[in-house]
């Protein structure tokens, strides 16, 4: 079966090399026809990155071309923090953060498709990710952030040879101005969240999950979600591992993000504040596109959100600092949302920490 895209909301299919970001009924799109996770098995030859799931990558056209594009991502450590508490260290990346396993395909899907020229919006990490591939496959990348984005993020962005576009408002604001400039210029749209083949590089997350425990997957896993990148990878890749018959059920997935800012509490009905004030700035938030799929992904597989306030955050990004992990305020939201974590009810766990702690630095 030939990759493809297809609408969500209509079922209308398109061609990949149409380059269209969304449908025209305005509903967002999935991939098809990309094969299931098939195990590595005794004796493989598989490097130990994001390529050792090659065959069930939406690869097209020409291998080299994406294996030449990669920088090795993926393979990022789990380590043990208390019993029945398991952390994977995602910032070990080229980039810092666990954008890279998204932003390698992809790039190397725009390489393929003959893109000269992209368009990014982001909080920060997945557009410095955009970038640094795009520099390695010469493809002229311009990345509309807010204003509000950390000093670290900007200069990582220019660094990397990026257009940067700082826009004041939110982070809404921003892929609002990113694709009004895709329609004054024609140029692809490298969207993290709309384009779905940024969700087949990070469902590779799930992939190493199993594969690094030996398939004795912990009961849940915890990751904070804004635009629900990782999330939606994960949930997209346990569901592969389900089935190809390799797992019995998915870990129950907890979505978290911040008391201040959730937009799954808010469809939920409760009240809540509306605003984006919070230091974890990777998730703030208001009106992530995937959000039904995001809400979907925490209720079909039993898990569910966790809120965490600022004090919270910061408690729990000390605390890792105390343990020797730096990571930002939007990882720690995961590790903060440990607090009260009932092993007898919810069981074992494992909590993704995302993005390192160099792209916010701490305070003098
Ligand atoms: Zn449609």
């Amino acid at each position: 079966m030939t990759i493809g895209l297809r609408c969500v909301a209509c079922g209308r299919t398109y061609d990949i090399g149409d380059r269209a970001w969304r449908c025209s009924c305005g509903g967002l799109f999935k991939l098809e026809g990309t094969a299931l996770f098939a195990a590595a098995g005794a004796g493989s030859d598989r490097p130990w990155s994001l390529w050792r799931y090659r065959s069930s990558l939406p690869i097209f056209g020409s291998r080299d071309r994406w294996e030449q594009i990669s920088l090795g991502e993926g393979s990022t450590p789990i380590v043990q923090d208390s019993p029945g508490v398991l952390l994977k260290l995602d910032f070990l990346m080229p980039t810092l953060s666990f954008k890279d396993r998204g932003s390698v395909v992809l790039v190397s899907a725009a390489s393929e498709l003959g893109v000269r020229q992209m368009v990014a919006d982001s909080s920060g990490n997945a557009g410095v990710s955009i970038a640094a591939y795009g520099a390695r496959a010469g493809i002229e990348t311009e990345v509309f952030v807010p204003a509000s984005t950390s000093p670290s993020k900007v200069f990582q962005l220019e660094a990397y040879g990026a257009v940067v576009r700082r826009i004041t408002g939110s982070r809404d604001d921003a892929a609002a101005a990113a694709i009004s400039r895709l329609e004054q210029t024609g140029a692809f749209y490298a969207s993290h969240i709309y384009n779905p083949f940024f969700h087949h590089g990070t469902k590779t997350f799930a992939f190493e999950c199993y594969e690094q425990l030996a398939g004795r997957m912990p009961d849940a896993v915890v990751i904070p979600a804004g635009n629900g990148t990782l999330l939606l990878g994960a949930a997209l890749g346990f569901a592969e591992l389900v089935d190809a018959g390799l797992l019995d059920r998915p870990p129950r997935l907890f979505a978290v993000q911040a008391a201040n800012c959730s937009p799954i509490a808010k469809a939920r009905g409760a009240h809540v504040s509306g605003s984006t004030e919070t230091a974890a700035e990777g998730i703030a938030i208001q009106n992530p596109p995937r959000l039904e799929e995001m809400m979907r992904a925490i209720e079909t597989t039993g898990g569910d959100l966790l809120l965490v306030d600022e004090e919270s955050i910061l408690r729990a990004r000390t605390a890792l600092l105390a343990r020797g992990i730096d990571v930002e305020p939007t990882a720690a939201a995961g590790y903060a949302a440990l607090d009260g974590w009932d092993s007898d009810e919810l069981g074992t766990v494992l909590v993704a920490l995302t993005g390192a702690g160099i792209k916010t630095p701490h305070a003098p």
